[in-house]
């Protein structure tokens, strides 16, 4: 099989406010995309403007998934039910394990200045839902850089390229690609993806097409890729991109606000816990 992949739809997303006032522009996980299996949700955020992001994220539950946070400006603070705390800096990663469930909150670290990133939920497999919580947590210098040529440079957060270069994340459930892809104008990418897994890109600067006959994708704006294992992106100008891919877990999902599980008798059961202080 030799198929290449292709843009099936184009989300430009949804503004939204979630945390304490923080404005956001939510991709995955808005009528236009309620989800991408195994991706429940991508909100982008990225401001110079205090008011935008001060309020932060205050203590919130989670259970049921991982949450992804990846920055590119700014820090965010980070504190948790189990005593975990830490500061999510530029260019790190934070892939956290909530699973059974975990009470955390993520405030700026900052009172001026830009900040940027992103936050992806990736689901769990309902044998996984309510495993111990755990966290990944990649420092910037930690993540691999592939260079290829002198017109595109690439992170490997998750997954591992066709030249051989592995991210550190580790997911056996969906194993999941997530890659942060510098192009150069007129520059070429080319690689493979495990051909089932759900794929996307998301264009943070610049433009870029997968084909002549493809429509171009601008910054800002998500493009849903069709299955097969090959991908091709060709960069109109200086671009950069993420490029993520998981393979579909497939189950029922459900869902109640913070908390994503396969039945509503388990979100529930998620709300009676948090209230009775059983979660985390
Ligand atoms: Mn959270």
């Amino acid at each position: 099989m030799n198929t290449q992949r292709k843009i099936e739809n184009i989300i430009r997303g949804v503004k939204a406010s979630d945390g304490d006032g923080v404005q956001l522009t939510r991709l995955i996980g808005s009528p236009q995309l309620t989800m991408l299996d195994p991706f429940l949700l991508l909100d982008a955020f990225g401001s110079d403007q205090p008011q935008d992001y001060l309020g932060g994220f205050p203590a919130h539950p989670h259970r049921g998934f991982e949450t992804v946070t990846y920055m590119l400006a700014g820090k965010m603070r980070h504190e948790d039910s189990a005593g975990h705390s830490g500061v999510i800096e530029a260019g790190s990663v934070q892939w956290m394990h909530a699973a059974r469930g975990i009470i955390h909150s993520e405030m700026p670290e900052q009172e001026e200045g830009l900040l940027a990133g992103f936050q992806l939920w990736v689901n769990l497999p309902a044998a996984q839902k309510m495993s111990p919580p755990d966290y990944q947590e990649i420092s910037a210098k930690d993540i691999p850089v592939e260079q290829r040529g002198h017109q595109c440079r690439l992170k490997v957060i998750a997954g591992e390229t066709q030249q051989g270069t592995k991210g550190v994340i580790k997911n056996d459930w969906v194993t999941p690609l997530y890659w942060d892809i510098e192009l150069d104008e007129g520059g070429q990418f080319s690689d493979i993806i495990p051909e089932k897994h759900n794929a996307f890109i998301y264009v943070i600067e610049g433009a870029l097409q997968l084909a002549d006959t493809e429509p171009v994708l601008h910054k800002q704006e998500l493009g849903v890729l069709s299955l097969g294992q090959h991908i091709d992106i060709q960069a109109h100008t200086n671009s950069r991109f993420l490029l993520i891919a998981g393979k579909p877990i497939n189950e029922t999902v459900a869902r109640g606000g913070p908390f994503v599980m396969n039945t509503q008798e388990e979100i529930k059961q998620a709300f009676a816990d948090y209230q009775s202080g059983n979660l985390a």
